[in-house]
């Protein structure tokens, strides 16, 4: 027996005071949360704060007023009620910001994905005959148009892409004689087995995609004949892959994709492009130095080129792939295709983007093309216009110059003047308080301070923006 006045029983007698759970989910009810969110989410909330107090009195702590705890559920449900999957005004100035969901779409583009989530559509069905329709044909002429391919495919994203591009073609050469026994081999430059992030790693996609990897070259320099020396009875394609998150410089050789097409014909190998960001307007006349375009890698011959649909494409998450037609309709027969494909929703977004491409629109309409195409002049103009929005907390702020970056493992190098604010104060602290504004404000921090860059704000979100920075500037 314990006496009754011993520690465990006070603590007892304590953690007894909390709130009973009925009375905590009267309280909710009242509030209207049972309808808003339904009687188990309520509960769920009611049992975690009870549980976390019961803990801490356990540990110790003091047994909070009834009206603490009620308040805090009311609390707590209320930013539930919000989701994971919040908005955010990103003024970080990283154009494709992995993190924050790549790339906002055009209006065109949300108007196409909605009406195709709201209703039936022609996805797999011909009208003229009533009879099946194709689905991977939706994107396909625009995509062939603009970049000169022989053919296209959809997939749900680039690492997919890619997958798919390795398993269909490894199974066979372009003459269609199929491998002795082992599994095929793909040749890459030891340059090139890159880790794009989030896990993607060139040498890991490989063997789930049942080929055998043969690295040829070093870090720094692969010459054509390191492929050629490499080509066994096994081979089946030669691999290239655009280093799309850093830079390689100095004594350095890389044999072209000219080069490798070269090969692949001569010996009867596909030769397979992973180019990552996949621009089809020229980056160079944008301050961003020369990235290779897909018409351009289509042009220099090679049989597949993968890229995403959601990194300078500018549109939703999807995998590209467009090449020779043999090589297309291989991908379009692999038993994955079917686990990869995409959905209504997604193709008529990507078709609604690129149709900005064939239009000559696509600067002035595809959000993240104005912002990296917007000039530092209307930047700085913008900065200033939150400075006085501001009023009196705009004193201590302070409108600088920045460097934007584009992201999403693109141009690595590469930045785009800019000006920002920036914000006084602690930046720590002053970046936790806008995370948790309403709406949520992500900076970054330079030199000490939060600076917010206008550059990845969009049209329309200055005064949400404004009125987060007040609150977190007052707080
Ligand atoms: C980004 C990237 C990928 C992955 O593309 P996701 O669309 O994110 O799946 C693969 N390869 C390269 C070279 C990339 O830059």
């Amino acid at each position: 027996m314990t006496a009754p006045n011993s520690p465990p029983a006070r603590v007892a007698t304590e953690a007894r005071k909390l709130p009973k759970g009925d009375r905590l989910l009267e309280v909710a009810d009242r509030a209207g949360w049972v309808a808003r969110v339904g009687h188990a989410a309520v509960m769920e909330r009611i049992r975690a704060v009870l549980e976390r107090h019961r803990q801490a009195v356990l540990e110790g702590a003091p047994c909070p007023a009834a009206e603490a705890v009620e308040a805090e559920v009311l609390a707590a449900l209320e930013v539930d009620a919000g989701g994971t999957l919040r908005a955010v005004v990103n003024a970080t100035g990283v154009v494709i910001h992995t993190n924050l969901g790549r790339a906002p779409l055009s209006g065109e583009t949300i108007d196409a994905m909605r009406q195709a989530a709201a209703g039936y559509l022609t996805l797999e069905y011909d009208l003229a005959t009533g009879e099946r329709g194709d689905r991977a044909a939706h994107a396909e002429a625009p995509l062939k148009r603009l970049t000169g391919a022989e053919a296209a495919v959809v997939v749900n994203n680039n690492a997919a892409a890619v997958m798919l591009a390795l398993a269909a073609l490894s199974g066979s050469r372009p003459s269609g004689e199929s491998p002795p026994d082992g599994p095929p081999e793909v040749i890459v430059s030891r340059g090139q087995l890159v880790e794009i992030g989030g896990g993607f790693r060139i040498p890991d996609v490989l063997r789930r995609s049942g080929a055998a990897l043969v690295e040829v070259g070093t870090t720094n320099r692969t010459y054509r004949r390191d492929f050629e020396e490499a080509i066994g009875p096994r081979t089946r394609l030669l691999l290239s892959v655009h280093r799309s998150n850093f830079r390689l410089e100095g004594f350095v050789h890389e044999p072209t994709l000219t080069d490798l097409v070269e090969v692949g014909r001569e010996r009867d190998l596909w030769v397979v492009e992973d180019l990552g960001s996949g621009a089809l307007l020229d980056t160079a006349a944008f301050g961003l130095g020369a990235e290779p375009t897909v018409p351009e890698r289509i042009r220099a011959g090679a049989d597949l080129v993968c890229f995403s649909g959601d990194k300078l494409l500018g549109g939703p998450q999807a995998g590209i792939l467009v090449g020779k037609r043999e090589a297309i309709a291989r991908v379009r027969r692999h038993p994955l295709m079917r686990a990869l494909r995409v959905d209504k929703v997604t193709l008529a977004g990507l078709a609604a983007t690129l149709a900005h491409y064939e239009k000559g629109e696509a600067t002035a309409r595809i959000p993240i093309w104005r912002a990296i195409a917007a000039a530092p002049v209307e930047l700085e103009a913008r900065a200033r216009r939150w400075r006085e929005a501001l009023g009196e907390l705009g004193r201590a702020c302070e409108v600088r110059e920045g460097r934007s970056a584009v992201g999403g493992g693109s141009l690595p190098e590469v930045t785009l003047a800019s000006a920002v604010l920036a914000l006084p104060g602690d930046p720590d602290a002053l970046a936790a308080r806008l995370r948790a504004g309403q709406p949520p404000v992500v900076g970054r921090i330079e030199q000490d301070r939060v600076v917010l860059d206008p550059r990845t704000v969009l049209p329309g979100e200055d005064e949400g923006l404004v009125k987060a920075v007040r609150g977190a500037l007052a707080g």
